[in-house]
């Protein structure tokens, strides 16, 4: 017998795992921010509260940093990075230290997972499982690479041999800005600090607005294992105030941002002050493409897991699913029933599979265009929440019948929202997938090993998964071609974008020569 939407929102309720005591410890204290090693109030005295999306409810006041706060961070930064134990520190003491800060958020794993919970509205099941082993594991992988930042030896093409010895070493670009959005807040500032950190490079990071929480745990680990004073500050505020001033900050030299990419746009414009180095991570519309010749059970689950994981807010999110036509219904029918199979409730109950919404506004445009792709036609087959009332949830839900002209086609959602459309041809797939001004990530279904490498190289993506889709790994490089962004996350590829390439020439004079 299906529940009525009283017994559901019991059920939510006596299913919550109690706040474990040191994060109520945490939220009662005052959340500051961390400059120079120290935990300060903001320079104008001003705090905004931060909320829990199940409830609505405030868990949190938290400084409100601007620019007279980053301009105290950013001579922080500066001053670790020239001077300082960080700027004598050997490699290995780097990886020792970043090892001891992924051990130490071990040891806080669970205290972490609920922080993110409370604060983001993911399961606190999911925190567990994935976004704390991912951001550990970065921090450890990223330790590894501390010691193996090199450069070459360059033989030069139009001198005599032995009259030169020219060589290249990578130093760290200094001074790092780093701004990062709401989906996977913990994970999000490990991807920026952990490579950082392996270069030498110092930071002022700013979360996002609306969940500043596990950054500002993260501070205090950071300082307890010992990073010295000033190499990581951390400023909570708005993006407009506190985001732009980081942008725009003529002793930054370098910016990592991850967000929209409308945003993106804007930081590459502040930049351009003192050309400072960027790298960007911004939006997405992946293609998912199911050929019948799939494994149906697995591309169903896959599709659904693509789009509806992390409530659809990931930049990497298969929102469009192209099905070959001899399947197209029936996978779109059995992804809609897998989207009603989703329990949807508050993150902090151990049985929901899918949380509210981060925020009103997300809420707000996340319904904006469902009610969009119903007035342009489309048709929705949205799950049956069971409940009302407070709380940002939206149903996850599947549109067919779309065109490609359509709003919900062509705009990143970042919702619970998939279109779903056919195919007739192999031929046809790479013009109707590449059809986006994005370049992210794009998945694949198949059992033809040959046809799926055939067009993963025709797919215009960062990323392309075979018969899966999400897999991310520290070692595995992430970023978007067009205007999904510059430079990769992750792997061996990010340590370009946190170092300089320095070239240096040593002419060899005759006498040393025939010495
Ligand atoms: P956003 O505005 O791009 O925010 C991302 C980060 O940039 C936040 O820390 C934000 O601070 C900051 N920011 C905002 N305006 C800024 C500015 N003018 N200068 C410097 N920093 C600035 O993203 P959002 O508002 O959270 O979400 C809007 C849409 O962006 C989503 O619906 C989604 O389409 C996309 N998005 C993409 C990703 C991704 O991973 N690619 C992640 C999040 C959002 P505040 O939060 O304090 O404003
Ligand atoms: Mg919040």
């Amino acid at each position: 017998m299906a529940m009525g939407t009283e017994d559901k929102a019991q059920a939510a309720k006596t299913n919550l795992v109690p706040v474990d005591p040191r994060v109520a410890a945490f939220l009662s204290g005052p959340k500051r921010l961390l400059i120079g090693g120290k935990w300060v109030e903001a320079a104008s005295g001003k705090t905004f509260a931060t909320v829990n999306p199940a409830t609505e409810e405030r868990l949190a006041e938290v400084a409100e940093a601007d620019a007279e706060d980053v301009n105290r961070a950013v001579r922080a930064a500066r001053a670790a990075f020239e001077r300082g134990p960080w700027a004598r520190m050997a490699p290995a003491e780097r990886a020792k230290l970043l090892w001891k800060l992924a051990d130490r958020m071990e040891e806080h794993l669970e205290e972490l997972a609920q922080l993110e919970s409370l604060d983001n509205g993911k399961p606190l099941t999911v925190a567990r499982v994935a976004d704390l082993p991912l951001a550990i594991d970065l921090f450890r992988y990223m330790a590894g690479w501390a010691t193996k930042i090199e450069g070459n030896t360059i033989p030069l093409g139009l001198a005599e041999p032995g009259s030169y010895l020219a060589y290249t070493v990578r130093e760290p670009v200094g001074v790092v800005g780093q701004i990062i959005p709401w989906n996977f807040p913990l994970l999000m500032a490990a991807w920026k600090l952990g490579p950082a950190l392996a270069c030498g490079c110092t930071i002022v990071l700013k979360p996002a607005e609306q969940t500043p929480l596990s950054a500002l745990r993260l501070g205090e680990l950071i300082e307890e294992v010992g990073f010295p004073e000033g190499v990581v500050n951390i400023l909570t505020g708005f993006g407009e105030t506190a985001g732009a001033a980081l942008a725009a900050h003529p002793d930054v030299d370098k910016v990592a941002f991850t967000g929209s990419t409308e945003v993106g746009k804007s930081i590459v414009g502040a930049a351009a002050g003192n050309l400072k180095k960027l790298s960007l991570e911004l939006g997405g519309k992946s293609p998912n493409i199911i050929f019948a010749d799939a494994n149906l059970e697995e591309a169903v689950a896959g599709a659904a897991m693509a789009i509806f994981f992390n409530h659809g807010q990931c930049c990497c999110a298969g929102s469009r699913l192209y099905v070959e036509a001899p399947v197209a219904d029936e996978v779109a029918e059995r992804i809609a029933q897998e989207a009603q199979k989703i329990r949807v409730g508050p993150g902090m109950a151990l049985d929901t599979e899918m949380g509210p919404l981060v925020s009103q506004e997300q809420y707000d445009r996340v319904w904006g265009y469902i009610r969009s792709g119903t007035e342009e036609g489309a048709k929705a087959k949205a799950a049956d929440l069971g409940f009302g009332g407070r709380g940002y949830f939206v149903p996850p839900t599947l549109f067919t019948d779309v065109r490609p002209e359509m709003k919900i086609v062509r705009e990143e959602i970042f919702g619970p929202v998939v279109c779903a459309s056919s195919f007739a041809t192999e031929e046809e797939i790479p013009a109707v997938a590449n059809a986006t001004i994005y370049g992210l990530a794009a998945g694949i279904w198949t059992r033809d090993v040959g046809k799926a490498h055939r067009l993963a190289s025709r797919l215009r993506a960062g990323t392309v998964w075979i018969n899966c889709y999400n897999v991310f790994d520290a070692a595995l490089p992430f970023g978007g071609y067009k205007q999904s962004g510059w430079g990769r996350e992750m792997g061996h590829a990010v340590l370009e974008s946190y170092t300089e390439l320095k070239s240096v020439c040593v002419r060899m004079s005759p006498s040393e020569r025939s010495a």
